[in-house]
């Protein structure tokens, strides 16, 4: 079967089982060449590590730093006649990876807000690693079933102080248009918090530590994004906004239950980049493009495995930082690898061409293709050395 990429909106119904695991293979090799880091987690358990942040997360606790890992993950499986979602063949080729280089990893498939993959997760820790040195909670979804009222939350991408209207730009084509977004109910907000704020990650902190699977000086570490202004009335300011303020507070409240444990919770925010929760953010798709094209100028891109490894190498995992203990914060207790996307002469210069792009001139004034390119390469398309025009043979898909 000749598998191609079947593009709809901000989505890909197809993916390519050799293209996924081929790139997983080529983030493996980036961070094995940067060297083993001392002083790294030896069990992780990663939530939410099958694509984007997390599975970049996982690949540097494990090849970067020998870690066993448990990944947990929610994508879909291969149908008669229609591929699976791109993170199940990305699970499959790390899994494929770390047995090969004998490292012990595991994955679950299913929903990681729900008591029963808790209560699996838990059984795997206690019957086949022991207590984790590295928690990470890097879910990125658009509902959540609470796992004791039953009640479905629903996220909403939007502002609440009032109608925001920008710029904004489909990626398929590069047509830039004005788009309005109203503002959200308070129903809205909530129920977002309810999706996107900390309340899981408690839950799980809590069903850890409860039984007796959190180590001395254990690192629990949740994503969160700030983002510039123009981006600020639909992301800080908006729905998603405010649940990762409340994402944010959970990490304090969880750092003071992990103290006694010599152990810390934080948050890391981490640079805006193409991943499937991404792409769906209105105006996203225009603000990282022309990001993008300021960085790469600049010679100041990172994607996501280059953003993790940094993370682990200079902020999380160094003798300063005395391996996980006392990372370098900010006033609100967050490592900051946003630094290099929010600084002044980056932001400046995004400014400015957020003023000049439009449909005419984006494919110069901002990264269009390299924004199409990565989107692309999310589903495993358009990674170099795949050979598209030969047979994907069906045991493969
Ligand atoms: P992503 O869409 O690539 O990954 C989301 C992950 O969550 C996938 O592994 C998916 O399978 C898993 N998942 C979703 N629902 C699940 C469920 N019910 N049970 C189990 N697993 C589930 O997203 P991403 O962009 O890597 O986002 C990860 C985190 O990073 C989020 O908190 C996001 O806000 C944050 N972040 C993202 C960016 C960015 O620009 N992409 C920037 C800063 C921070």
């Amino acid at each position: 079967m000749i598998i191609e990429p079947k593009i709809r909106g901000f989505l890909c119904t197809t993916a390519h089982p050799i293209g996924c695991a081929a790139q997983v293979e080529q983030h493996i090799a980036l961070v094995k060449k940067n060297g083993p880091i001392p002083g790294g987690p030896k069990k992780a358990l990663i939530l939410g590590s099958s694509t984007g942040y997390g599975l970049s997360t996982r690949i540097v606790a494990a090849f970067g730093c020998g870690a066993a890992t448990l990944g947990l993950a929610y994508e879909r499986p291969p149908e008669k006649g229609r591929t699976a979602s791109p993170g199940w063949y990305q699970t499959k080729a790390f899994e494929a990876q770390a047995t090969a280089a004998g490292l012990w990893a595991k994955s679950l498939n299913g929903d990681a807000f729900s008591a029963d993959l808790k209560a699996q997760a838990i059984d795997i820790l206690k019957r086949e690693v022991g207590p984790v040195d590295l928690i990470v909670y890097s879910l990125a979804s658009p509902r959540r079933t609470h796992p004791v009222t039953g009640v479905t939350y629903k996220s909403v991408l939007k502002p609440i102080e009032g109608s925001y209207t920008n710029k904004t730009m489909d990626f398929n084509n590069g047509v830039v248009t004005q788009i309005t977004l109203d503002p959200a109910t308070p129903e809205e907000v909530s129920d977002t918090i309810g999706v996107m704020g900390g309340e899981d990650w408690e839950m799980w902190t809590d069903a850890l530590l409860q039984a007796g699977l959190v180590a001395p000086g254990c690192v629990n570490m949740a994503y969160s994004y700030i983002g510039p202004n123009v981006t600020q009335p639909v992301y800080r300011s908006g729905t998603i906004g405010t649940a990762k303020n409340h994402l944010e507070n959970a990490a304090h409240a969880l750092d003071a239950k992990l103290k006694a444990l010599g152990g810390r919770a934080f948050i890391s925010v981490n640079k805006a980049l193409v991943t499937q929760a991404s792409s769906a953010i209105p105006f996203m798709p225009l603000y990282i493009s022309v990001l993008y094209k300021v960085m790469k100028a600049k010679g100041i891109h990172e994607d996501c495995i280059q953003q993790m490894d940094r993370l682990f190498r200079t902020k999380l995992y160094t003798a300063a930082a005395q391996f996980g203990k006392h990372a370098e914060v900010d006033a609100e207790k967050r490592v900051r690898m946003d630094d290099w996307e929010l600084r002044a002469d980056v932001q400046a210069a995004v400014e400015a061409l957020w003023e000049t792009v439009k449909t005419e001139n984006a494919a110069t004034d901002s990264d269009l293709l390299g924004y199409r390119g990565d989107f692309h390469r999310l589903y495993g398309f358009g990674v170099p050395g795949v050979d598209y025009s030969a047979d994907v043979p069906e045991s493969m898909i």
